[in-house]
């Protein structure tokens, strides 16, 4: 899955001039080294590119503003060498818009105890220099992401990998487009919300078109194309009868097929990367996309169900955030479906309508063709498989009236005790931290949705920084969440965000 661009982030190294030329020729040659590390370590998702030393409030200023006018330009990376005056960087920091990482490390890992001097501490100042530099950020409240460690400590380099795909979730927010087919489902609410100040606030543009006009590309695929399709389904999955004649549960599969492309072509053409349904309002569609829209899950595409436009966006952003994750596991769109309330056994068995991503899936894919219990149309193929285990995150944005609030818990999945022969969709399993009675006390006590954008490759901490990052609350929900603490936050924070 592709970013809309090649992004690479800045490393800019602050100085000043009062120590001569032989330190600041030393200075610019430490940090080349780090940045020769950082691309060379394998750890990073992105490249890094050096940057001359950054010694006066002109050339601040200039850096700055060419990393927000360079469009693959997605953070700077800022560290202090020495001391560096940070009434050098107020203006540059006031003009800069892109994701800010403070890097606070030393070239140097150990006090060099028997040649160590004072042009040594001069040179070698960063607990110095990057107190000095993070208290101006500090005033002027600009939102950054500080970490702290020997640069070349692969903990400290993984650290800096998952803020670089945070800051991409930052930069790509703005480029997220999602089409609706359908309006919000009468009457619920948790899935509604403001499209007004979702695009001020995250980026996303939200626009909707009536179905029909999509059943009209999926109309015009050719039947040589569904045949190719269909021959590509048959060879990756394997088909699950139970009874039907093959031949008609051949033609169900098809109908899913047409709706794959003709979908994915609206989408390209249109410039779409998430899309929401609505299982009552499909116009000409002869069934409730499934397979077609698992399928355009696993391609990158976000998908909400119900018109939930807000899940679509976040599943779409978490694909960006994650994509070229090594030995990803998936990202998908969930629904709290029901409980396994069994002491010591207990969690919440997730899955969808038919719409779960087949990324997270685990061992072999199989299709069936069911009628569903809702709506009027005829019964749609979709794919079933059960999902990995291990840990993973469930998010739910969630609009409060005056603002959003995201609220992510930390999930254990596991798989259920027994297989489930009678139910036709994808499945996944998890106990969320601390335990399911105060994870799901917690969760709706913050007002979660019944929706969530799943992850097995994203941590908390990410959507954290990527929450603080878009000026929105973010709740945690994990093994140290307490209940009488949550309400607290949850109250202060309603004072705090206005
Ligand atoms: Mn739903």
């Amino acid at each position: 899955m592709k970013t809309s661009k090649n992004y690479k982030f800045w490393f800019a190294t602050g100085s000043q001039d009062l120590y001569g030329d032989e330190c600041l020729a030393d200075v610019a040659k430490h940090s080349k080294i780090i940045v020769d590390a950082m691309n060379q370590s394998g750890v990073l998702p992105f490249e890094v590119v050096w940057k001359p030393t950054l010694i006066t409030n002109e050339l601040i200023r200039r850096t700055f503003n060419e990393a927000n006018s360079d469009e693959e330009c997605a953070g700077v990376i800022t560290w202090m060498h020495t001391f560096s005056p940070a009434k050098s960087w107020i203006l540059g920091l006031q003009e800069y818009r892109k994701p800010l990482m403070h890097l606070h490390t030393q070239f140097n890992m150990e006090i060099p105890y028997d040649s160590i001097d004072m042009d040594f501490m001069n040179e070698n100042q960063s607990a110095h220099g990057d107190r000095e530099y993070g208290h101006i950020v500090s005033r002027m409240g600009i939102e950054r992401k500080v970490i702290v460690g020997y640069w070349n400590d692969p903990a400290v380099l993984s650290r800096i990998a998952g803020w670089m795909r945070t800051a991409i979730g930052q930069m790509e927010s703005s480029h997220i487009r999602v089409v609706r087919f359908a309006d919000n489902m009468r009457n619920v609410a948790v899935t509604d919300g403001d499209k007004v100040e979702a695009q001020i606030k995250f980026g996303w543009e939200i626009d909707a078109y009536p179905v029909n006009e999509v059943v009209d590309y999926v109309k015009s695929v050719s039947q040589g194309e569904i045949n190719a399709l269909l021959d590509e389904y048959y060879e990756k999955y394997t088909m699950l009868y139970e009874g039907r004649d093959p031949e008609e549960f051949k033609r169900h599969v098809a109908v899913q097929a047409g709706i794959e492309i003709g979908f994915e072509k609206f989408l390209t053409e249109k410039n779409y990367q998430a899309v929401v349904t609505h299982f009552g309002d499909l116009g000409g569609l002869q069934q409730l996309p499934g397979l077609a829209i698992q399928r355009l899950m696993e391609k990158g595409y976000g998908f909400g169900g119900e018109g939930d436009w807000k899940t679509a966006a976040m599943v779409r952003l978490m694909k960006i955030m994650s994509a070229g994750v090594k030995d990803a596991k998936g990202t998908s769109f969930m629904e709290d479906y029901t409980y396994n309330l069994v002491p010591g056994k207990q969690g919440i068995l997730q899955a969808h309508m038919l719409e779960v991503c087949p990324t997270v899936s685990d061992g072999p894919i199989g299709i069936k063709v069911t009628p569903l219990s809702m709506g009027d149309r005829e019964a749609p193929a979709r794919l079933v498989f059960t999902s990995k285990t291990g840990p993973g995150i469930a998010a739910s944005l969630i609009d409060l009236g005056p603002r959003f609030r995201l609220i992510v818990n930390e999930v254990d999945c596991k798989k259920v005790d027994k297989p489930m022969p009678k139910l036709p969709v994808a499945t996944a399993f998890w106990t969320p931290q601390p335990n399911l009675e105060t994870g799901a006390e917690a969760w709706i006590l913050a007002g979660g949705a019944h929706h969530t954008a799943f992850s097995y490759d994203l941590t908390a901490g990410q959507m954290e920084d990527w929450a603080a990052a878009m000026g929105i609350e973010c709740i945690l929900i994990n093994n140290n969440t307490d209940i009488r603490n949550l309400k607290n936050e949850l109250r202060w924070n309603q004072a705090y965000y206005r």
